[in-house]
């Protein structure tokens, strides 16, 4: 007998790290837009993998690549070529405009990787004095959950308990450009934001900011790098949300989606100036770039290629923005949206954002709180405008 949700989440506690507070849902099978747990009740997934998930859950062009892949060859480790790498490099290369890529797994990897070759690049290439090497960042910030990163997170349940930390980072208010250009100095390798902080709960930065950083750095002799593991590949309307000012960092981070929600992808996509310093023995990763990971990567490149998810997310974004305006005032107090990506702030005399989210899943909608009273929407970029709007009217319902 195959046991129950409520079993199933029983089970989980004496033998899985608590270091997460999952919703009472026991998935077990989903398609595009929609989940299905256990027991075969469906809900509407407005969460899509915290953008994992772009193109949705098993998106036939991506099973098929992963498939085909499966048939061929899955893992060879960098010690030896295979047949798919070249293609997803020049594809990446070709999407973002850059020119090398650092193929690794999860997004974390990809920010240490980046890190790394910043520290590496400020040393040969701009010349700053041995072990002195800064990166600086901005609070508020998310960009994973290893020592160096939580290093320099602000947020104290990211860090508490985990010292002792990675020095060599100045963290500056974010959307702050006079901030940034005092923090910058001599030793400043890089300069590491997120284009629109996500995990902070949608904070999109003045009209202007990126176009500054843009200035900044390249005035200061060092490098930009914008983190696009959640803000990039279509989310937000445009391939990354860098092209909304038609800015090029020097370094991109990618992840996530890139893994067409089949299998951890990530990559450091940067200048040939930049990832050129790294030398064989340097850095790596057994997982990194694998025939699979490059085949859904691949395939997930093609898809991005057609525009067609750009244009889904920047069309069905006017639709969410419309009907969540219509939210102020009834249940929201604030809200902030780009492209099918939105934080919206929900009112703390009609519950928590854990509360809402509750009452949604109960409702048939999935979604998760951050930061206490935010709910973030980040739907699949195939949803259509008719789930889109169901999914929004039980919003509406649940905050009434
Ligand atoms: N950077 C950003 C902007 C993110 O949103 C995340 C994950 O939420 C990460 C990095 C870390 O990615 P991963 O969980 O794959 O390590």
């Amino acid at each position: 007998r195959t046991r129950s949700s409520e079993e199933l989440i029983r089970a989980e506690a004496p033998v899985l790290a608590h270091n997460y507070h999952p919703l009472p849902v026991v998935v077990a099978r989903a398609e595009g837009s929609w989940v299905e747990d256990v027991e075969g009740r469906r809900y509407l997934d407005m969460l899509a993998g915290y953008s994992a998930l772009n193109f949705g859950h098993r998106h036939p062009a991506l099973t098929e690549a992963a498939h085909r892949q499966l048939d061929e060859v899955t893992l060879t480790s960098r010690a030896f070529h295979h047949d798919r790498l070249a293609g997803f490099a020049e594809g990446l290369a070709r999407l973002t405009g850059l020119d090398m890529v650092l193929p690794m797994n999860t997004g974390a990897e990809a920010v240490e990787s980046a890190v790394k070759v910043a520290r590496k690049w400020a040393y040969e290439v701009k010349g700053v004095a041995p072990d002195r090497a800064t990166i600086v960042v901005a609070d508020g910030n998310f960009h994973g959950r290893t020592t160096t990163i939580v290093s320099f997170s602000t947020d104290e349940s990211a860090r508490a308990g985990f010292g002792p930390f990675t020095p060599g980072f100045r963290v500056v208010p974010y959307n702050d450009l006079a901030a940034l250009e005092a923090a910058v100095d001599e030793t400043t390798a890089a300069v590491l934001i997120e284009p629109i902080q996500g995990e902070a709960g949608v904070l999109i930065p003045d009209d202007g900011y990126l176009t500054g950083v843009r200035e900044l750095t390249r005035r200061a002799g060092c490098l930009f790098i914008a983190d696009e593991i959640q803000s990039g590949l279509g989310r937000t309307g445009r391939t990354l949300a860098v092209d909304h000012e038609a800015v090029l960092p020097d370094v991109l981070l990618l992840g996530k989606a890139l893994g067409g929600g089949i299998v951890p992808v990530s990559a450091v996509v940067a200048r040939r100036e930049v990832l050129g310093v790294l030398r064989p023995g340097e850095h790596g990763s057994t997982f990194g770039g694998n025939p699979l990971a490059a085949a859904v990567g691949s395939a997930v490149v093609d898809l991005l290629a057609t525009g067609e998810f750009q244009r889904r997310a920047a069309e069905l974004g006017g639709v969410l923005d419309r009907e969540l305006a219509s939210l102020v005032g009834s249940g929201v107090t604030a809200y902030r949206s780009r492209g099918l990506w939105a934080g919206v702030d929900v009112d703390p005399a009609v519950g928590t954002g854990r509360q809402i989210s509750e009452r949604l899943l109960a409702e048939g909608v999935l979604v998760k709180d951050t930061h206490g009273s935010t709910i973030r929407l980040a739907p699949p970029l195939t949803i259509t405008e008719e789930e889109l709007l169901s999914a929004l009217a039980v919003l509406r319902k649940v905050l009434a």
